[in-house]
């Protein structure tokens, strides 16, 4: 008893529906947000916020805030991207609404690409399939997904990886930038997405700097905050300080660094798991399974961040 008290209090502003690459239905992730006591959640899906709406009835109903959100990606050329989250954007936002729509057209049109392109390496997967597995944004998990669970592709990937390979270990092979079944796609600049979280209402935070931002070299984290800079000059309003890095030790290390950057830069700081539920990505919601643990004040300092308009 006294422990399930302990972990109330907490929230999480970093989470995945089916509507991009999570495995909960964003009911199903508010009913497990209420059962392990969380106060919050924001839902941030790729490039979609078709999980908002009913998100925030189930969230009244069993009395859990839901954050309005959403993780943009945003392309600065062909070899680095970053993912902008937006808090609290109107999600009916018509610009935004329209945008996304266009990235999801793009979305699919890259992914018929790769589709060809893993065919060509001797892979079975079919586009259709991927279109049935994702109920919305179309990302890498699901292509990952497909082939490690599909029979007809087990002697190849035993043959290349030893065993089957987790759709984390397969995405780094073959599908991450610049791996063999790669494709480039068009999507918003850094400076766009901010803009388009802006003007639906919303606060932009750049997500997992600790990962986009910062590089290993052997046991060392090496920190390049030379984007950050420039990101701020366009608008930039925080950073999502509290996330994980592979261990606890590492982790420490990026939180202490990313916090005091943000508040010499005066930037609002947010955290999350990144919870996903499906592939390999992220930690458990909340962070259950982890030591780090959000409290409430980050969201009141988020929220403190809208810009209320007059
Ligand atoms: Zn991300
Ligand atoms: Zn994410």
């Amino acid at each position: 008893m006294a422990q399930k008290s302990s972990k109330k209090g907490y929230i999480d502003l970093h989470t995945h529906t089916i509507y991009s690459d999570g495995g909960l239905t964003p009911n199903g992730l508010i009913v497990k947000a209420k059962e392990i006591g969380l106060k919050a959640v924001a839902i941030a899906d790729h490039d979609n916020v078709a999980a908002t709406e009913v998100a925030l009835i189930k969230g009244a109903e069993l009395g859990i805030e839901v954050v309005p959100a959403i993780e943009l990606t945003a392309y600065v050329n062909e070899d680095t991207d970053f993912h902008i989250l937006g808090y609290f954007i109107n999600q009916r936002d018509r610009n935004l609404r329209d945008k996304l729509e266009t990235y999801q057209k793009e979305r699919e049109e890259k992914s018929k690409k790769v589709v060809a392109n893993l065919n060509k390496l001797g892979f079975k997967i079919d586009f259709q399939e991927v279109k049935k597995l994702a109920k919305g944004t179309i990302a890498q998990p699901h292509l990952a997904y497909i082939i490690v669970n599909k029979a007809e592709n087990s002697e190849k990937l035993i043959k290349e990886f030893g065993e089957v390979p987790s759709t984390g270990e397969f995405i780094r092979e073959y599908l991450a930038t610049g791996a063999k079944a790669y494709e480039p796609r068009s999507a918003a600049s850094p400076q766009e997405a901010i803009e388009l979280i802006h003007i639906a209402g919303g606060v932009a935070v750049l997500a997992h700097p600790c990962w986009n931002l910062t590089k290993k070299d052997g046991n060392k984290l090496v920190f390049d905050d030379s984007w950050i800079e420039k990101l701020v000059k366009m608008g930039l309003d925080g950073i999502e300080v509290y996330a994980h890095r592979e261990n606890k030790e590492d982790t420490e290390k990026c939180i202490e660094h990313f916090e005091k950057l943000a508040d010499k830069m005066k930037l609002v700081k947010t955290g999350g798991s990144d919870y996903h539920g499906f592939g390999s990505a992220g930690k458990d919601l909340g962070f259950d399974d982890f030591y780090l643990k959000i409290p409430t004040s980050v969201l009141e300092d988020l929220r403190s961040r809208v810009k209320v308009e007059v």
